[in-house]
This record gives C-alpha cells, sequence and structure tokens, in this order.
C-alpha cells in the first residue's frame, strides 16, 4: 500500500483526497497475532504545504479482538484513529500507508484490555470463569507478611 506523494510535494495549492483499503485481516504485534473484526478505507488527504512539503491527515476506525486480561474471554476493541502529520520530500515520495497504520495502532494501543470495569477473572484454582458465579474453591491466600507478624507474635507468646 503504496501511495505517490510527487504531486502532492512539487505542485503548489494541490490537495488530493484518498481512500485506501486495508488488504490484512490480522494485526500482528509483539509476536501475537489479533484478528480485524471491522474494518474501514483508511481515508487520506493530501494537501501541499509549500515546494517540498505537504500535510497528511488520515483517519480510519478498525476493530480487532482482544482477550480480556482477567477472563481471556473475547472482547472486541476499537481503534479510532485521527492524525495529522508533517511529509517532506527528503522522507521520499513514496508514503507507506501499511506502516503509517501500523505505527498509529501502536500508539494507540490499549493499556488493559478488561471485558467490563469489574471483571471478576477466572479461579486460580480450578479456572471457572468468575463472571458466570462462584466455583465454591478454597482460594484464600495468607499473605506473607501478615504470616511473619504472626510468626513473630507467637514466638513472643511463648518466652
Ligand atoms: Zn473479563
Ligand atoms: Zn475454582
Amino acid at each position: 500500500m503504496l501511495v505517490n506523494l510527487t504531486d502532492v510535494l512539487t505542485t503548489e495549492g494541490k490537495a488530493e483526497e484518498k481512500q485506501v483499503a486495508l488488504e490484512t485481516d490480522v494485526f500482528r504485534y509483539q509476536g501475537q497475532e489479533y484478528e480485524i473484526l471491522e474494518k474501514h478505507p483508511f481515508s487520506l488527504k493530501l494537501t501541499n504545504l509549500e515546494n517540498g512539503k505537504a500535510e497528511i491527515k488520515g483517519q480510519t476506525s478498525l476493530t480487532m479482538k482482544f482477550f480480556c486480561d482477567r477472563c481471556l474471554e473475547e472482547v472486541p476493541y476499537t481503534f479510532e484513529l485521527a492524525f495529522t502529520l508533517e511529509a517532506s520530500e527528503e522522507e521520499g515520495y513514496e508514503l507507506d500507508v501499511e506502516n503509517l497504520l501500523n505505527n498509529e495502532i501502536m500508539l494507540n494501543w490499549p493499556m488493559k484490555i478488561l471485558c467490563r470495569e469489574d471483571c471478576k477473572g477466572i479461579c486460580s484454582v480450578c479456572g471457572k470463569n468468575l463472571n458466570t458465579g462462584a466455583c465454591g474453591c478454597d482460594t484464600f491466600v495468607p499473605d506473607p507478611r501478615m504470616a511473619k507478624i504472626q510468626e513473630i507474635f507467637n514466638r513472643d507468646k511463648e518466652v
């Protein structure tokens, strides 16, 4: 997906609009593959600023399949991308749209994905999704710091 910028970089007052369809259905990031569930053409507005310089405005939205960080259920996540960049002829006359889009997705990558704010996650003993109900496992894990205090307390009592 290369867009030629020659005209817009070299012609004063030139403005172009382009719609670029995304070819891929999968996004790869940090060794993981994310299925693209919904995508829209990438809309680009290219405007000449001065000789050798152009403004690039890009806009698109796409929805990818993520998994909840706690319970691992599928969660669709929509990226709403809108950005403005400046291109100059020193960077070349061709714009790699795929590369540009990848960068924008990474900049907007969510810190955390949860199916809902209060997701209860999965039981560490049986693996049951706790959003669908309790499983009855004994998941009480004593706090190691508390155990230490308890130990000291008991030792003092023995003296
Ligand atoms: Zn969840
Ligand atoms: Zn359980």
